[in-house]
This record gives structure tokens, sequence and C-alpha cells, in this order.
């Protein structure tokens, strides 16, 4: 056991990772061996545990976050940690991480304030809300505003949005938690504002209305308008909360005001509409950390900020810190500084010759590349009927799968699409400054796969 813990082949690993786990390791390996050993195997050799440990060790220190090219072209990645900061919120990190803050303190009187009173403040001036409350991600807001508004007493949902935005995001679950109960109404396809009228007792507390994101219900389909329902609402005295979840607010970069999602609901639409409150997050189209923010009635949301459940959501304070950076490009009117509207916003001339550029760097390589037009998508669970069209280099060399694989086990890791055959890596999702990081990634793998090499494999 020592003696494998020590061997040197292990030096570099047990200065990394720490003896202990090294140790842990190698007992799980040697415990392995000795059980196929009774099993009737022949004596695993020694260097061969050695090797074995060696490898899992070096997989445990890549097993953390790293960077990741996304060539993929889903813009809002939830695997790949959604939207990346713009570098106002990263500076605002770093400026106030490693120090103590204000967070809770109002550095001129002396006196304590309410974390995060002042994004607050600039987010609702920025959609035209009264107040704004931030909690840690968008399920926190919703699951916060149906317990403190309906717990107890009814909500009704229409059947066609009963929907699961992914990563176990249910709101029928969600509505179960928040102790309300849900009265479902209409039909997956149909809905009219006479289901809703109907169901109205003196035991409804809200109208719920849930984007339905990551899905789209074509054909013979209708809803109400949220204003029809918003209409409803206060005519009977219910409150009306709309699950917005993409947090597209009020300024549209050019690029997007010129698309299809010119058409999606922005959070000062949906207050404009009547909603009484308008839950988003901070990483999908706002841009930011993650996070959760709840818009709207002044009376509503301090109702929020003042129940128990609000201090076990909170938001952190370097996702505070990353809000401000963001808030501040919005005020500033700098949405490019945002990567997320950067990139969205990028032509597609642009990107065209980016992915020459690209075929010209691998020209060496005589591999068979084609820059085609492809289509990416908002992704994060967001947006499902809006495609973003793009660009994207095509390579065919070999397995497709296993180029892939490759890609995705190297340093950076760079991750692409199988289609068809091919490989395609899309442009619109990948940094300029990423371009010759994914170049030499990329002749390295095709290097590798020449090679014959088998991923996670000695060469
Ligand atoms: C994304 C989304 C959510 C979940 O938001 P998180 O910030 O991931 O918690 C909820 N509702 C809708 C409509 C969404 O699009």
């Amino acid at each position: 056991m020592d003696r494998v813990v020590d061997a040197p082949e292990l030096t570099a690993v047990r200065q990394r990772l720490g003896k202990k786990a090294v140790t842990v390791l190698v007992r799980r390996e040697l415990a392995d061996a000795r059980r196929l050993m009774l099993a009737g195997e022949a004596p695993i050799a020694f260097g061969a545990v050695v090797a074995r440990v060696r490898v899992l060790a070096e997989a445990r220190l890549r097993a953390g976050l790293q960077p990741v090219i996304n060539a993929t072209g889903v813009l809002l990645h939830t695997n790949l940690g959604r939207a990346p900061l713009p570098q106002a919120s990263i500076a605002r990190i770093v400026e106030t991480a490693g120090v103590y803050s204000s967070l809770e303190l109002d550095v001129e009187t002396g006196v304590r304030t309410r974390r995060g009173v002042q994004v607050e403040l600039g987010l609702s001036e920025l959609v035209g809300a009264d107040d704004v409350l931030l909690v840690n991600n968008n399920a926190a807001a919703v699951l916060l505003a149906l317990s403190s508004l309906a717990a107890g007493r009814e909500v009704i949902v229409s059947r066609g949005e009963l929907v699961e935005i992914g990563g176990g995001f249910r709101i029928p679950e969600v509505l179960a938690r928040s102790g309300a109960r849900l009265v479902e109404v209409g039909t997956t396809n149909r809905t009219r504002v006479e289901d809703y009228a109907n169901a109205l007792t003196e035991r409804t507390a809200c109208l719920l209305r849930v984007h339905p994101s990551n899905f789209k219900i074509t054909g013979f389909a209708q809803r109400p308008s949220l204003a029809e329902l918003a209409r409803l609402g206060h005519e009977r005295g219910v409150v009306v909360v709309k699950d917005l979840g993409g947090g597209l607010v009020s300024e549209l970069p050019a690029a997007i005001a010129a698309s299809d999602l010119a058409r999606e609901p922005s959070v000062t639409s949906c207050l404009r509409a009547g909603a009484d409150l308008v839950c988003f997050s901070l990483d999908k189209l706002f841009g930011g950390p993650q996070g959760g923010a709840i818009a709207g009635r002044g009376d509503l949301v301090g109702k929020l900020r003042d129940d128990p459940l609000a201090r076990a959501l909170r938001l952190d304070k370097l996702a505070l810190a990353a809000t401000e950076g963001v808030l501040d490009a919005y005020r500033r009117g700098a949405t490019t500084e945002i990567p997320i509207h950067a990139l969205l916003a990028t032509p597609l001339a642009e990107l065209r010759v980016r992915v020459e550029s690209w075929r010209a760097a691998l020209s060496e390589q005589s591999v068979a590349t084609e820059c085609v037009e492809s289509e990416g998508a908002i992704g994060g669970g967001t947006l499902a009927e809006a495609p973003v069209a793009s660009v994207a280099l095509r390579l065919t060399h070999g397995n497709p799968d296993v180029l892939a694989e490759r890609l995705r086990a190297g340093s950076p890791a760079v991750l692409g699409r199988v289609v068809e055959g091919a490989l395609l890596l899309d442009a619109r999702t990948v940094f300029p400054g990423q371009d010759a990081a994914l170049m030499r990634a990329l002749q390295l793998a095709i290097d590798e796969t020449r090679a014959g090499l088998e991923p996670g494999g000695e060469p």
C-alpha cells in the first residue's frame, strides 16, 4: 500500500491532489485487484496498479470546473454555465470578493442596509417596476412568489403551461411545494379567458402564466393574452404572476430587435400588459450570473421580501457583484459588453470570415472542411421558437464521434455537434479570442485520431 502511494510516478499527482486522496484511490485499486485475484484472475503487476492510480488521479484533477470552448451554437448552454459574464461583472467580483465589502452597510450613515438594495433599485428602473427582489435563481423566485401569496389557497394554471423546464423544474411540483393548490384549466392546446373566469372562487389567490420556454404548441392552439388575463385578475381581485424565465429586459440590442426574438415578451412588456409580478432568470438573456428576480407591484414584492423563505433563497454576494456589472452595462446602453448579447449580435458575414480563417488554418492538415450555414439556438430552456442563424465549420475526417470525443477530452475542452456524419463547429458561440486555442485543439485532435489513439488511452 505505502509503496504504491509513495511511488515516484505519483509524485506530481500526490502534490496536486494531496496524499490522502491518492491513498483512497490506491486502497480502492488494491481492493479491486485482490477481488480479481480471489476470483481466479492473474495477479496484477505493481506497475499496472501505479499506472491505473495515476490515470484515475489525473482524471480527478481535470474533473473540476474548466474552461470550455462552446462550438455548439447553443448560446445559453445549461451544461456550460449559461451566460458568460461581462468584464464589468468580473471586475466587480475581483474588486470586492477578496476583501470586506459594504454588502449590508450604508457607508455614509454607518447604518445597516438591506443587501442588494441599490441593484434592486437600479433593476426596477431598468424594467419599469415599482420594486424588484433578487433571489438565488428563477426557480426560487417562482417558489417564493407562490408560497408567499398563495399557500393554502388556489393557483389557476392553463393545462398548456404545466411544463417542465429542465433540470427538474416542473410547474406542478414547484406549486405543490409552495403549499398552494393547483387548479388546472383548459386543455393542452386551447385555453380561453372564460376557463380561468369559471374556475375563480374565493379560494383563488393567483392566476399563474408560464412561458413555455423550451417547447411550442402549434396548429389548433389558443390562449388568452397576458393583458386579458391581467384584466380578469384585477376585476376579481386576484394576483397575476408571470413566470417569464428568459429575462429579456426592455433594452433590446439592435440585432435582437430585428430578429425573431423581438416578438418575445420582455420583463417590461409583461409589466405593461398588467402582470402584478414577473419572475425571470439573471443568467439567461439578461446575461448575468445565476440568480432570479421578481419584479412588479411594490406591496407584493415587499410582502415577498419579508417572508422568512426569502432569507433562505437570497442572492449571494458574488452574484450580486456580478449583477451590478451587468446592470451598469444596461444603464450605459452598452449591451455589446454583455457577452450573450455580443454573441447574438455578431453579423453572419463576420462569422463566415472567421470560419474561412479556421479553414485556412487547417489547410495543411488535409482534412475535408466546408463553411456551412447552421442553425444555433438560444438554449437554456428558453425560447424554443427562436432559432439563431449561424455559420459553422463542417469537418469530415474519419469517425466524427471519435473526433468530437477527442476535442471534448482536450485542454481546453471543445464542444461541437455531430450532424449527419460530420463534425460541426459553430462560430456564433466561440469568442473571437478563442480562435487560436480552438485551432490548436483541433489540430491536436486530428493528429491523435490519425495516430489511431483511443480517447483516454496511453500513447
Ligand atoms: C429557465 C426557467 C425557469 C428556471 O429558472 P432558473 O433560473 O434556472 O431557476 C423557470 N421558468 C421558466 C419559464 C424558465 O424559462
